[in-house]
C-alpha cells in the first residue's frame, strides 16, 4: 500500500508522493504531509555500514513509496555525484566538543544543494509517472542563495526549464556573479528593477495567471515550484541526519541506540523539521536545538507559545535566516495539534490576517523536545573567532549562530548528550563577515583577496564554486521592470 499525503489544512485531498511533489502546495494552501511518518526498515547497525547514497535510498523509499527502486536509485545517482567535492557527501568534523555536519559540499556550497540537487530528478520522474507530457518550468524569486542552488540543480536536466528573478542590486556581488554566470541551455536569469518582495509577488502573480497557464499548456509547458515547502525538498533532508548518526556509530563515538542532540541554524524551519521526521522514523534524538539570529520569532515561539511576526525585520550577517514567517513550522503545528487540520487552519488563518497566533497549553506540552534560543551579531562574530583561534576550524556565519545557541544550551542545562551541529554554508560563501570576525584588518581587502586569505588561514583549498566565478563569463544580462516579468518569461519560452 502506498503512503499517501494530505494537506495540513483540510481532510479532502489525498495524493501520492509523486503527485505531492508535482503540486508543491495543496489546493487549499496547506502543506502536504504524509498520513503517517514511516519507520526505518533497517537497524542502526546496518546503517552504520552504508554509504550516503545507500542511506538515501533506505530513508527515501519509505516516503516515496510510489517510486520504483530503479527510479529512486537513478534519482539518487544523478544527484549525489561529482557535483559534490567529497564522496562522503556530508562529512562530519569534530571541533570544540561538537560534531559539525558539513552540508555544503555541493555545487553552490550551501545546504540547499542537499535537496536541490535531487529535486529536479524527483520532479521529472514524478511527471513521467503521472503522464505529464509538458516540460516543467521552474519559476523562482530569490534573495540570493536559493536561486543559484535551484539553477545548479536544474541546469541541463531534460524536460525542465528554469527562470530565476533576483532584485538587481539587492544581492551580494558574489551571489550575483554566481547566478549570471550559470551555464545550461534551459536556464534564464533576470535582474528586476525592484526589491525581493516585488520579485516574489511578481512570481506569484505569474503562477496564478490562468490565461498564461492555458497558453503554456498549448505550447507544452507547465509551471512548478522548487520552494522549500515541497515535500521533495524535505524528504532528502531527513537522510543526512540518519547518515550523521550512522557515522557516529561507525566511528565508535556513540553506542547503538544512544541519543544525540541536533543543533540547527533555522530560517524557514525546513532543516530542523527534517530532523524531527528522522526522530519520528526511529532515529535516537534527544533534543532539537533551534537556533535563530536577531530575527528571533522562533525563540519567542518556543518560550511563550505565541508566534508573532509583527516586528521589525532585521538584516543580519546570516541572511538566509532573516525570515519572519517560517513556512515549514506549519507541519509541526499540525503534528502537535494531533493532526487536527481544522485547528491548524484556524491558526494559519490568524497568522495571515493578524500576523500572530497562540497555541494551546496541550500543544505546547508536545514541544518538550525542542529548545529555542538565538545569537546576536556580536556573539556570532565572537564565536567564529574563538573556534578559529582554539581549533583552526573556520565556520560560516549561519553555522556560528548555531554554535552560539549550542553554547547557551549546554551552559543552561549541563546536558552532556553528544551534539551534531548542522553546518549549513561554507565560510567561503560569506567570506567578508567571517574574516572580519576573525580580524577587522581584513575589511580593507577586496572579495577575492579575502578568499585567498581564508584559504591560507584555514588550510582549506578554495572551493570550485568560488574558483569558477573568478573567471567565468557573464551569460545572463537581462534586466527588466517588475511589470515586464510575465512578458520576459514568455519570450524565454518563445510563446
Ligand atoms: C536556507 C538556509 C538556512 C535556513 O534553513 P531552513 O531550512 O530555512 O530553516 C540556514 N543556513 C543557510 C546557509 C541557508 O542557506
Amino acid at each position: 500500500m502506498d503512503l499517501l499525503y494530505k494537506s495540513t489544512r483540510s481532510e479532502n485531498e489525498t495524493v501520492t508522493a509523486s503527485q505531492a511533489i508535482l503540486k508543491g502546495l495543496a489546493s487549499d494552501g496547506g502543506l502536504f504531509v504524509p498520513t503517517s511518518i514511516p519507520k526505518l526498515s533497517v537497524s542502526l547497525q546496518e546503517l552504520s555500514g552504508m554509504s550516503y547514497k545507500e542511506t538515501a535510498y533506505v530513508v527515501m523509499k519509505e516516503f516515496l513509496t510510489d517510486f520504483t527502486e530503479e527510479e529512486l536509485k537513478s534519482c539518487i545517482d544523478k544527484a549525489y555525484d561529482a557535483k559534490f567535492d567529497t564522496e562522503e557527501i556530508a562529512p562530519l568534523v569534530k571541533a570544540e566538543g561538537a560534531y559539525y555536519l558539513e552540508l555544503f559540499h555541493g555545487a553552490t556550497i550551501a545546504f540547499k544543494d542537499m535537496a536541490l540537487s535531487i529535486l529536479p530528478h524527483l520532479l521529472t520522474t514524478s511527471a513521467r509517472k503521472n503522464n505529464v507530457k509538458n516540460d516543467i518550468v521552474i519559476l523562482t524569486a530569490t534573495s540570493g542563495d536559493t536561486g543559484k542552488a535551484a539553477l545548479a540543480g536544474f541546469a541541463d536536466v531534460p524536460g525542465t526549464r528554469i527562470v530565476v528573478f533576483y532584485p538587481k542590486g539587492g544581492v551580494s556581488p558574489i551571489q550575483e556573479k554566481q547566478m549570471v554566470t550559470q551555464t545550461g541551455e534551459n536556464t534564464f536569469v533576470v535582474g528586476i528593477k525592484g526589491n525581493f518582495d516585488q520579485a516574489q509577488s511578481g512570481v506569484k502573480a505569474i503562477f496564478g495567471d490562468k490565461e498564461l497557464e492555458k497558453e503554456m499548456n498549448d505550447a507544452g509547458f507547465q509551471f512548478s515550484s522548487a520552494n522549500s515547502i515541497n515535500i521533495g525538498r524535505l524528504v532528502p533532508q531527513v537522510v543526512y541526519y540518519v547518515y550523521a548518526y550512522a557515522r557516529l556509530l561507525a566511528n565508535g563515538e556513540i553506542s547503538d541506540g544512544e541519543e544525540i542532540n541536533v543543533v540547527v541554524p533555522t530560517g524557514n524551519f525546513g532543516n530542523i523539521l527534517a530532523a524531527y521526521y528522522a526522530k519520528n522514523m526511529g532515529l535516537p534524538i534527544h533534543k532539537f536545538i533551534c537556533a535563530s539570529n536577531d530575527n528571533k520569532v522562533l525563540y519567542d515561539f518556543f518560550t511563550t507559545g505565541i508566534y508573532d511576526k509583527n516586528r521589525e525585520f532585521i538584516l543580519t550577517m546570516s541572511p538566509s535566516m532573516d525570515i519572519l514567517i517560517s513556512s515549514n513550522l506549519e507541519r509541526l503545528i499540525y503534528k502537535i495539534a494531533d493532526c487536527d487540520s481544522a485547528k491548524n487552519n484556524e491558526l494559519m488563518t490568524a497568522l495571515s490576517s493578524e500576523g500572530r497566533y497562540s497555541i494551546t497549553e496541550e500543544m505546547k506540552g508536545k514541544l518538550q523536545d525542542f529548545y529555542g534560543n538565538y545569537g546576536s551579531e556580536e556573539e556570532t562574530s565572537e564565536i567564529i573567532k574563538k573556534i578559529y583561534e582554539e581549533t583552526g576550524y573556520v565556520i560560516d556565519t549561519h553555522t556560528a549562530v548555531a554554535a552560539v545557541v549550542y553554547d547557551k544550551y549546554t551552559r543552561e542545562t549541563a546536558d552532556t548528550t553528544k551534539a551534531v551541529i548542522a553546518s549549513t554554508a561554507s565560510p567561503f560563501k560569506f567570506t567578508r563577515n567571517v574574516m572580519n570576525s576573525i580580524d577587522p584588518k581584513y575589511d580593507a581587502m577586496d572579495d577575492f583577496t579575502l578568499v585567498d586569505e581564508l584559504s591560507k588561514i584555514s588550510g582549506v583549498s578554495v572551493p570550485n564554486a568560488i574558483e569558477e566565478i573568478r573567471t567565468a563569463k557573464v551569460l545572463h544580462d537581462t534586466v527588466c521592470e517588475v511589470e515586464e516579468m510575465k512578458s520576459v518569461v514568455k519570450r524565454f519560452l518563445e510563446i
